[in-house]
């Protein structure tokens, strides 16, 4: 479902535009509102309607999940921690769902710029920077052992 933007309850705030991971969201030149200059490029990832602090991005449905006639609001509510979703399909029927948000205060977030130079140690190393502390997994990440591993094949493969 990508997304698209009421130009009327946007400020031009610029948040969209930056957290946009396909570069898809522009600020219009003329009207300085937001718009997404190409929806078939969309990941559909959504950063933008959470990031949205006017509610002013929604999701166009595609046509086997909502037929014409639905709408799919999105409402991003900080002071909650949530983001709710209220799907209305053309016969009526409406679909309410309540997800938690981040609420890790904007900007607050350090950038790569402001960790230490990695050492060459970590420079050689498989793993990403802050891997494993970064995905909360003691010992790090799980891997098979050589001697899980049996020699041959399976018949008929
Ligand atoms: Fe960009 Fe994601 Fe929003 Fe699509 S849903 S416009 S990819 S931020
Ligand atoms: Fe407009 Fe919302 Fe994008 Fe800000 S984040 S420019 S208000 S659509």
């Amino acid at each position: 479902m990508p997304t698209f933007v009421y130009m009327t309850s946007c400020d031009g705030c610029g948040h969209c535009v930056d957290i946009c991971p396909s570069d898809i969201m522009h600020i219009d030149k003329t009207y300085r509102r937001a718009y997404n200059i190409e929806p078939n490029f969309c990941w559909e990832c959504y950063s933008c309607v959470k990031a949205c602090p006017q509610n002013a991005i929604d999701c166009r449905g595609y046509a086997e999940f909502a037929p014409m006639g639905h709408s799919v609001r999105a409402l991003r509510e900080e002071d909650k921690g949530t983001i709710s979703w209220k799907i209305r399909f053309r016969d009526g029927t409406q679909k309410d769902f309540v997800s938690p948000i981040r609420t890790t205060p904007w900007g607050s977030l350090k950038s790569p710029s402001d960790y230490d130079e990695p050492s060459d140690e970590a420079w050689n190393s498989q793993q990403l920077a802050h891997e494993p502390e970064a995905l909360n997994i003691k010992g790090g990440l799980p891997a098979l052992d050589r001697k899980q591993l049996k020699k041959g094949y399976r018949k008929g493969l």
